[in-house]
């Protein structure tokens, strides 16, 4: 019988297909996007029930992204709470 081509010595299983991770990638921002806080009182209002106002900047040829935290909760005021610039401005936020 001759000796098998098989080669034994190798155990770590291969993934040829890994999954892909659920979450979402700010890495996939080739610039590092421009995170400023403002104060919700001085930009919407003193009345104003906005808790977090974040101007985020995804490019530096772009217009800014204006991000409002409020009951409703994170959205873009231009695109919705769907925008990228809402993932940028909730990772920039600091936990309560
Ligand atoms: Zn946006």
């Amino acid at each position: 019988m001759p000796s098998s081509p098989k080669r034994t010595g190798r155990t770590t299983p291969v993934r040829s297909a890994p999954v892909a991770p659920a979450a979402v990638q700010i890495d996939l921002f080739p610039e590092r996007p421009s995170v400023e806080r403002l104060d919700p009182r001085a930009n919407v209002g003193p009345r104003t029930g906005v808790e977090d106002l974040v101007r985020v900047r995804l490019r530096a040829v772009e217009a800014p992204h204006l991000v409002f935290h409020d009951r409703h909760g994170w959205y873009c005021e231009a695109h919705g709470a769907t925008c990228p610039a809402v993932a940028v401005a909730r990772a920039e936020d600091p936990p309560a």
